[in-house]
């Protein structure tokens, strides 16, 4: 089969690679020079839709409306975009080996593909629960969500299933996002997880209070404390039942299940560095070996802020991760250098008419502020953590830009907090003087 050849190819075509691209022209990346090579069918595009906008049942959000760089406010890349730079997007193909010694990529359908240098952006993959060998777990209309062609199968079902019942197995933000989209769409919603409160790795208890009444409000049930070991289908093979570990069963028309993900590293096992389940980059996003970078959930890179090598899965990393691998790949070739990546975390998420923001890291002493009473008309709430005396992480539901961008400092400066009263006294009012 025909050999393709390329300067720079880009492995993998979400988030970060859209991105990527952006940056390849911004700095003068030459007609031809540049490839993405794509599993998925689309141009790249802004996956957190997905979970929200997407799944809508009044004017949801499709494609082309949300290629990136439309999530942070930048210019919406379509296919002819691509085109018109020169970029060669090589789509619904799927790379099933690599071999980094002879910089070969080899498709499923058996075409290979050359780079000089190669930009890993292959994000991660869901976990399954038929992975576990879970009952039934393969059975009609149990639903996980990655890819937009997961989002159409499971909007299919949504139609099929009107003011059907549907069982969410899984309390993080997929689990909160998907219980919210299910309700606005007519369902019976129930949630299932087995820690004490949902989003429990970044969630104090009290914050998840909140939510969880929220939610109750909103007459979605929360079964906490146990997992689903089974499911029990009808004679078509479609999903009926969901059973539970404490012996409880829900009756179920759509499952779906958002147990976490795993970084796509398979493809380079044994040829570069790994560190905490992904490939391990400096802080320029090379990996270990020569003209190879890895970037957005797959890197594992130094948090230069706490000193640490870290992960991150979420989509305001893969954006900035990819821009400054590819400012690094220009700079080394003129002989120059850029600064360090130098990454403040930021995750949000959106449901219902709430929206959050987190900056920093969620570790040490914690203090609430604000109206946290689900049942108030505005609720509005955050919370600090403080650990050796600073505060290095901070949380706020809904808040404007601005004091958004006020927690953002925050945590990026680090103020010394005189005592966790005070600071809970002045709640917002402490980031906003910063
Ligand atoms: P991805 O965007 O996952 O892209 C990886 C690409 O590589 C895919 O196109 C995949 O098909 C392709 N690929 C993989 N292997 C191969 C192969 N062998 N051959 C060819 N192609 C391959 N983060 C937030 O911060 N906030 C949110 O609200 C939020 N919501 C989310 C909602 C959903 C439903 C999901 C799934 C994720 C969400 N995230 C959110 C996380 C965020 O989307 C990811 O962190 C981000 O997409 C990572 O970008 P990436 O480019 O590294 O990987």
């Amino acid at each position: 089969m025909a050999e393709k050849s390329f300067k720079y190819v880009i492995l993998g075509g979400g988030v970060a690679a859209g991105y990527a691209a952006r940056e390849f022209v911004n700095q003068g990346v030459k007609f031809g020079e540049l490839a993405i090579i794509s599993k998925e069918a689309v141009a790249p595009y802004e996956r957190p839709a997905l979970s929200k906008a997407y799944l809508f049942p009044e004017s949801p959000a499709r494609l082309p409306g949300f290629h990136t760089c439309v999530g942070s406010g930048g210019e919406r890349l379509l296919p002819e975009w691509y085109a018109e730079k020169g970029i060669s997007l090589i789509l619904g193909t799927e790379i099933v080996k690599a071999d980094i010694g002879s910089k070969t990529l080899i498709s499923a359908a058996g075409e290979i593909f050359k780079y000089h240098i190669l930009v890993i952006a292959t994000g991660s993959t869901v976990i399954r629960l038929t992975d576990f060998g879970v009952q039934g777990a393969d059975s009609k209309n149990i639903f996980y969500l990655r890819e937009v062609d997961d989002a159409d199968k499971l909007v299919e079902a949504i139609k099929a299933k009107k003011n059907g019942k549907a069982v969410i197995v899984g309390g993080g933000y997929i689990g909160l996002e998907l219980s919210a989209v299910m309700k606005i769409n007519n369902l019976d919603v129930s949630m299932v997880y087995p820690e004490p409160w949902c989003m429990p790795r970044l969630f104090t208890a009290a914050i998840a209070a909140f939510y969880e009444g929220y939610y109750a409000n909103k007459g979605i049930q929360i079964i906490k404390g146990t997992v689903a070991v089974g499911f029990n289908a009808d004679a078509d093979g479609e999903v009926k039942e969901v059973k539970l570990k404490d012996g409880r069963v829900l009756e179920a028309d759509i499952v779906v299940v958002g147990v976490g993900g795993r970084p796509l590293t398979v493809l380079f096992k044994g040829q570069v560095e790994e560190e905490k389940g992904g490939i391990k980059t400096d802080s320029f996003f090379r990996t270990s070996v020569p003209d190879v970078y890895a970037v957005g959930d797959v890197a594992t890179f130094p948090m230069k802020i706490y000193n640490e090598m870290r992960r991150v899965e979420h989509v305001d990393h893969s954006r900035k991760s990819a821009e400054h691998a590819v400012k690094a790949i220009f700079a080394s070739e003129a002989g120059n250098s850029v600064d360090d990546y130098d990454y403040l975390p930021y995750f949000y998420s959106r449901s219902f008419n709430l929206s959050w923001q987190f900056y920093g890291d969620n570790v040490g002493d914690t203090v609430l502020f604000g109206d946290n009473n689900p049942a108030s008309e505005n609720p509005k709430f955050g919370s600090y953590w403080i650990k050796d005396g600073k505060v290095v992480g901070a949380f706020l539901e809904s808040g404007t830009p601005e004091e958004n961008k006020a927690i953002a400092r925050v945590a990026r400066v680090q103020p010394p907090a005189e005592s966790l009263d005070q600071l809970a006294k002045e709640g917002l009012t402490f980031a906003c003087k910063i």
